[in-house]
């Protein structure tokens, strides 16, 4: 009976709960949402307790337009780029730029559920609403109040065409995680928990670029603070079980705390915030600082993550919030980037990885650095300042073997010569079956970009190109019969920074199927040129083929086993020999360094027919780079 009782009150509960989610909010509604007794609200509440709405709703909007000691971050950048003056001119045409590179236009009577290519980035992205960032800075540098009028056009009709419905366990449980069915319901995609995370941390800075105009009316602010709360009310009951995705949801209702103190409900969402964050760092993180998704995007993504909810709370007097420990693994994470992260701040493409997205920068990285007080730390602020600052690194090339990311280097921001190379243990989702694949950079060009990923998940095409990108031959490394690597345990044979003779080395192995043994052996030599040296053994047969693939310049044979790569002032000489009977050949594939873009490619193959009882194997490359003085 107790029992019975107790889960009639559970439903209850949570019945109260979705009806509160779910129906629109009387002006007397939104008040209630709101501690009244806040200091700077006392003509509010005045108003509150005659039932004088509209005066309430104009006293609550003078009060946020001159609210003093809270910091919105982004508020101060209120400058429109050339980049801005696109976006915004095509949001007033509702082309929404949905990915820096995907462009749809959604129709005059918005369709927010227009999606012409199935791929599920594609659309929940559309829920996040970058664009609005440039509608609000294109508004603060023009004072054109069209922007303005557009932005609450476009928030009115997402909130009225983007019901909230509750989907818990109706898709298995998979939407909280992140995972999507292409065919889910609108609601599962809009109300994502990633998307409601990011929203709060954006509509924030949206609100304070147009809080000015005329166009946001008393009328407007409660519509605003009602949605803002239903998200984050939302988020608190759906966030996801662990991964990047519940770091971006925790920075979300921090900053919605944070900024929106107002709210009855802010000090609990900080709290949980926090209390994610805290327990999260070390479940997504190795104690190398090694984000556990293997892919520099995701890494880099997260700690910026971090960064947003730490930094809110820095400016708002609040970094007591975050112990010691966080920031100490922050730096470690900061620190681990920068050893592979390339001069112009980009970074490999490995896994999901895309080229120019979810990058670090001079600023997030002189935040990390001034976290703590500690060598990784001072190096980090080096790096940032280019020298100016800090303490240089007494090392170039590194090394990770606990985690398994190496680089070697011939230098930092002004390196000539970068390989960064993986060879990690497989990984979840994001992560590819590349072991020992490596990128090339040479003298400000990749030479030898990884293939990326392309895409991301979606219907059944979308998920065959994403297979052919993440399979182990699109890599820089050595298959059997094409296939890709079974779950490689990798042994570090030998990680030597300095081995000697002015070479850098590093001895790597793993069971790459069954049956057969593949080591790999990369020799930077005097940070000049690199040997890499792939050896097979074990009873397997089949077709051995190893890859090396280059970027968008051209491929010269000069002889048997010798060719030059040209791309720019950068070019790259390549030797490589098999065992007997191997064949070398050129072939034509793909490489892609952002969403839905692909290039063509040449990539350089040798094979052998591995007959059943041969012995070891091996195949050696050595990759040359040089500088042309003049691009021809
Ligand atoms: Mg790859």
């Amino acid at each position: 009976m107790q029992l019975t009782l107790k889960r009639i009150a559970g439903l209850i509960s949570i019945l109260l709960f979705l009806v509160a989610c779910t129906a629109p909010k009387s002006r007397e509604e939104v008040f209630g949402l709101l501690n009244l007794d806040r200091p700077g609200l006392e003509e509010v509440k005045s108003h509150c307790e005659k039932k004088q709405w509209a005066e309430a709703s104009e006293a609550l909007l003078g009060y946020y337009r001159t609210r003093q000691g809270i910091y919105i971050p982004g508020q101060e950048s209120r400058t429109a780029s050339s980049r801005d003056s696109l976006w915004a001119a095509d949001a007033m045409q509702h082309t929404f730029h949905v990915l820096a590179d995907t462009v749809w236009n959604y129709g005059k009577d918005i369709n927010w559920e227009y999606w012409p290519v199935k791929d599920i980035e594609m659309r929940v992205q559309l829920h996040r609403h970058g664009w609005w960032y440039s509608l609000g800075r294109m508004y603060c540098t023009s004072g054109d109040e069209k922007y303005a009028a557009e932005y609450v056009d476009e928030f009115r009709d997402w909130v009225k065409k983007n019901p909230y419905k509750p989907f818990g366990v109706d898709q298995n449980g998979t939407v909280s995680s992140g995972s999507l069915d292409v065919n889910s319901p609108n609601e599962c995609f809009a109300w994502r928990p990633l998307e409601i995370g990011i929203r709060l941390l954006r509509w924030c800075t949206h609100f304070s670029l147009f809080l000015d105009s005329p166009q946001f009316t008393p009328e407007f602010l409660l519509e605003f603070l009602q949605s803002y709360h239903q998200n984050a009310s939302v988020l608190m009951r759906s966030f996801s079980p662990s991964g990047n995705h519940l770091i971006h949801q925790s920075s979300g209702v921090i900053r919605a705390g944070i900024c929106f103190p107002e709210f009855k409900d802010a000090e609990s969402w900080v709290k949980a915030g926090v209390d994610n964050l805290k327990a999260e760092i070390s479940r997504q993180s190795y104690p190398d600082g090694c984000h556990f998704e293997l892919d520099p995007g995701y890494h880099i993504g997260v700690v910026e993550s971090y960064d947003d909810a730490i930094q809110v709370a820095v400016d708002n007097g609040r970094l007591d919030l975050f112990p010691a420990e966080v920031l100490e693994q922050l730096v470690r994470m900061a620190s681990y980037y920068q050893d592979y992260c390339y001069p112009d701040w980009t970074h490999p493409c490995f896994s999901d990885a895309r080229r120019h997205d979810d990058l670090a920068s001079p600023e997030l990285l002189k935040d990390i650095s001034g976290y703590c007080d500690s060598p990784q730390a001072r190096q980090i602020l080096w790096f940032a300042t280019e020298g100016r600052e800090g303490e240089a690194p007494s090392y170039k090339s590194s090394g990770h073997p606990d985690t398994g990311f190496y680089a070697f280097r011939d230098g930092w921001y002004d390196a000539n010569i970068i390989m960064p190379v993986k060879a990690t243990e497989r990984g979840m989702w994001h992560a590819q079956p590349d072991f020992g694949t490596f990128e090339l950079w040479a003298y400000g060009k990749i030479l030898m970009p990884d293939a990326g990923a392309y895409v991301y998940s979606g219907d059944t095409e979308i998920e065959r190109q994403r297979a052919y990108f993440k399979a182990t031959a699109r890599h820089n490394a050595l298959t059997l019969d094409d296939r890709n690597y079974d779950a490689p345990k990798p042994k570090v044979l030998a990680w030597q920074p300095d081995a000697g003779r002015g070479v850098q080395r590093l001895v790597v192995e793993h069971e790459a199927y069954e049956g057969l043994t593949r080591r790999r052996s990369i020799s930077f030599v005097k940070e000049k040129y690199f040997e890499i040296v792939d050896e097979v053994s074990g009873p397997a047969s089949g077709r051995l083929t190893l890859r090396n693939g280059f970027g968008r310049g051209a491929l010269e044979r000069i002889s048997e086993g010798e060719y030059v790569y040209r791309d720019g002032c950068a070019g790259l000489s390549i030797s490589i020999t098999g065992p007997k009977g191997s064949v070398i050949s050129v072939d034509t594939d793909w490489f892609s360094e952002a969403m839905h873009e692909k290039s063509e490619r040449p990539v350089l193959r040798i094979d052998l027919d591995r007959a059943s009882g041969a012995g070891p194997q091996r195949f050696v490359t050595v990759l040359r780079p040089f500088y042309i003085p003049k691009d021809n």
